[in-house]
């Protein structure tokens, strides 16, 4: 019995094994494509009901297989599910080409289009265009030749894109750092020890084994004395896929910058910039490269003066590998604050009591841990969510920590998105430091704040309320999408939040005044600093992106130049981070990192309005829930933040929250 062939609500992890997927994708293709031709053959004048409505409504089969499949490609992996995904992803790719540019199928969406939309309420309308400029954008009015060069790119990007972010993670797991001398983890905090002592016992090895996954790489870059191991993390770090090897992903870059370009001039836009940005807030490169240039006026002076004041504590020649060794440093100086010093009052179950009692401050929702849901791996908890009125909101998944079979980083996602009548089901995942033999999972400040992030998400994702799945939940413009997240960080630093639930896993005592007043005090700690570094993400993704004639330059190069005005640190040459940029390369963010910029002016703002009227204050985070995060994109993103707050954001909240 294949489970994706008997209806369920909740995903049946349980039940479902490799071999189930690729039947389940090819019934689900031959679903889809048989819905397809019944719309295209139904007798009747289209309309939104049999057209619009029927299109969004087809596919489900193929939702559920490929759901669970991209979902657990991420989040719980393996050589098998790879080498499907890798098979199937070209498959995957030609039916949405033939969905898309299937000439009767759009025929009749334009026809909707064109005889108006007057009878319609707003989502409908929204649903109405969105479908329309699909079609456009995936070249529905190209004429044969380019339809079929349109057909090709898509196919070569998707298969690409995979290929990369694959050498990505190999390379990233093929690194370790092996030591067995008790003296080279001088500076190192226990609790890292105790991780690397874990990461050899798993591997069967003697010692410690430090790896390039963030909660090893982090620290230790932050805290090994050993200038010379800081160096060799360093270099393996930021040398990933570039190496004369099978993962090296320097003529995927090129291709995909290449292959992005000739599909957005196909379709008519001069550059991949302007193509993407036609669908999102910002709207145009041009608005884009001036709020980096703003934020360059305001803030580089300051990140000038923060890198200087860390440099001067080396006492030699500095290098990329000192910086974050004795920003640390100089930071425990004035503020005599660390992220260990922090850790005992941030035990992963408190901080998820805390997290998850903020929501039911602000919303009045209730979370249930609830054992009867089917889960992927052991680690994953699964809770009941319960709006104020006591009628279930959404399913959630918790998955915290770390694994071989994990990619890096955090996320939400979905294993179920809402529409009318189907509550959400949402998942939010990470790579938090584990709980070894004798500590529970001990979260730093910076772990919290991406705990708050991905909750930020997921609260998008659960309060949505709308009628239509592609509306839904996070399906709105990527430079919108941060939003509810980054305004969820700012919780990180209020003393009274933090007071829910911040007591020493040991003692139980409250986490004293004055640290919390240290952490507020740090938190503009190097703001500027970390402000230029994004800017600069900024900078290459859209040097790339803007581009208008074939790339043909060294990669390393094309970088440098690229980020140059927003570089703070020493160069160091065989470095390059754009074949290991997931984001802009692989992960949907190209031509749209500066998003992250974009969505803090609207974050500060927003907060700055929960700071005026009281952080917990229920009339303001129901306008929030009202206005914004139930409305998915329903409404153009400008409007939904005016309903919120009366006015559009400006930048003044970031200067000031950042000290500047
Ligand atoms: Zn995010």
């Amino acid at each position: 019995m294949n489970p994706f062939f008997t209806p369920y609500t909740l995903t049946p992890f349980h039940l479902i094994h490799n071999a189930h997927i690729a039947p389940a994708v090819h019934q689900g293709i031959a679903e889809q494509m048989a819905e397809i031709e019944a719309i295209v053959a139904n007798p009747d004048a289209p309309t939104f009901e049999n057209t619009i409505l029927a299109l969004e409504e087809s596919g489900a089969l193929l939702d559920k297989v490929t759901t669970v499949m991209y979902n657990l490609l991420s989040a719980h992996t393996n050589d098998e599910l790879e080498a499907l995904a890798q098979e199937l992803s070209p498959v995957l790719s030609e039916h949405s080409s033939n969905i898309m540019l299937n000439e009767g199928l759009y025929l009749r969406v334009k026809a909707v289009m064109e005889a108006g939309a007057d009878h319609l309420d707003a989502e409908e309308r929204m649903l109405l265009e969105k479908t329309y400029e699909g079609f456009e954008r995936a070249g529905a009015n190209l004429p044969a030749d380019k339809k079929e060069r349109f057909r090709e790119i898509k196919k070569d990007l998707s298969q690409l894109t995979l290929q990369f972010s694959q050498n990505n993670l190999k390379e990233t797991n093929d690194f370790i750092l092996h030591l067995t001398a008790e003296e080279d983890l001088a500076g190192l905090p226990e609790s890292q020890r105790e991780q690397a002592a874990i990461a050899a016992r798993e591997r069967e090895l003697e010692g410690w084994v430090f790896t390039l996954h963030a909660p090893s790489y982090v620290p230790f870059m932050q805290y090994a004395e050993r200038r010379d191991l800081r160096q060799k993390m360093y270099e393996a770090y930021n040398t990933k896929c570039t190496h004369d090897n099978e993962h090296n992903n320097f003529e995927i870059v090129a291709r995909l910058v290449n292959l992005r370009r000739e599909l957005a001039q196909l379709l008519g836009y001069s550059t991949y910039a302007e193509y993407a940005l036609k669908r999102r807030m910002a709207e145009t490169p041009e608005t884009v490269n001036a709020l980096l240039a703003q934020l360059i006026e305001a803030y580089k002076p300051t990140a000038q003066r923060e890198v200087a004041e860390v440099f001067a504590l080396a006492p030699h020649e500095p290098q990329p590998w000192d910086f974050a060794y004795y920003a640390h440093k100089l930071q425990k100086q004035r503020y005599d604050i660390d992220a260990e010093m922090l850790r005992p009052y941030f035990e992963l179950s408190r901080v998820k009591q805390g997290v998850f009692g903020l929501a039911t401050r602000l919303y009045g929702i209730t979370f249930v841990e609830n054992k009867e849901i089917p889960v992927y791996h052991e680690d994953v908890t699964a809770y009941d969510v319960f709006d104020a009125d006591g009628s279930p909101l959404a399913v959630l998944y918790t998955d915290f920590h770390p694994r071989a079979s994990k990619q890096g980083g955090a996320w939400m996602t979905s294993y179920r998105e809402q529409a009318a009548g189907e509550r959400p089901h949402v998942s939010i995942v990470m790579n938090f430091s584990k709980p070894t033999d004798d500590k529970p999972a001990l979260l730093t400040h910076g772990e919290l704040e991406t705990f708050l992030h991905e909750f930020g998400h997921a609260l998008h994702g659960m309060f949505a309320n709308t009628r239509f799945k592609s509306l839904s939940g996070t399906n709105v413009y990527w430079d919108f999408v941060e939003l509810p997240s980054q305004f969820m960080e700012n919780y990180a630093v209020e003393k009274e939040f933090l007071r829910t639930f911040a007591s020493h896993y040991e003692t139980g005592e409250e986490i004293p005044d004055e640290l919390v007043e240290r952490i507020i005090a740090s938190r503009n700690y190097n703001a500027a600093y970390a402000c230029m570094r994004q800017v600069s993400f900024g900078l290459l993704d859209m040097a790339y992106y803007t581009l208008t004639e074939p790339f043909t330059a060294d990669v390393r190069t094309f970088e440098r130049q690229a980020w140059l005005e927003a570089q703070m640190l020493p160069p160091f040459a065989p470095a390059c981070m754009t074949v290991q940029f997931g984001h802009i390369m692989s992960g949907g963010y190209s031509a749209g990192y500066y998003s992250y910029k974009w969505a803090e002016v609207l974050d500060a703002d927003a907060f700055a309005y929960f700071k005026e009227q009281g952080i917990f204050n229920p009339e303001v985070a129901t306008s929030f829930r009202k206005n914004i995060l139930e409305r998915g994109g329903t409404q153009h993103p400008k409007q939904l933040y005016r309903n919120f707050r009366g006015k559009d954001a400006t930048i003044d909240a970031l200067l000031t929250r950042t000290g500047l």
